[in-house]
């Protein structure tokens, strides 16, 4: 019998990040059917949304500029430039 190597062969899979918090998933579904404890409605209020940019050295905050070198960072702490006034954002990466 030969066995299925399939899933075993594959060289790299590319992982997704949620675009609020950063957390990593092998697929998007996996990522975005769970709660994220950074999303903009609240912690848990929502889902992860993944990231539709590639995966960079650098992740620069669309509103202020900042860098990070991970989306996990990036995230972690509210923008001082977060354009909507009745509450308060995280950094968000640019694409
Ligand atoms: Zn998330
Ligand atoms: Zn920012």
């Amino acid at each position: 019998m030969e066995k299925d190597t399939k899933m075993n062969s594959i060289p790299f899979t590319p992982l997704f990040y949620c675009s609020y918090c950063g957390v990593s998933a092998i697929s998007k579904n996996l990522l975005e059917n769970a709660r994220c404890l950074r999303h903009p409605s609240g912690s848990g209020k929502g889902y992860h949304i993944s990231y539709k940019g590639s995966e960079k050295e650098i992740y620069i905050c669309r509103y202020c500029g900042l860098q990070e070198k991970s989306i996990l960072v990036l995230t972690a702490n509210f923008c001082p430039n977060y354009p909507y006034k009745l509450r308060k954002g995280r950094h968000s990466p640019a694409l």
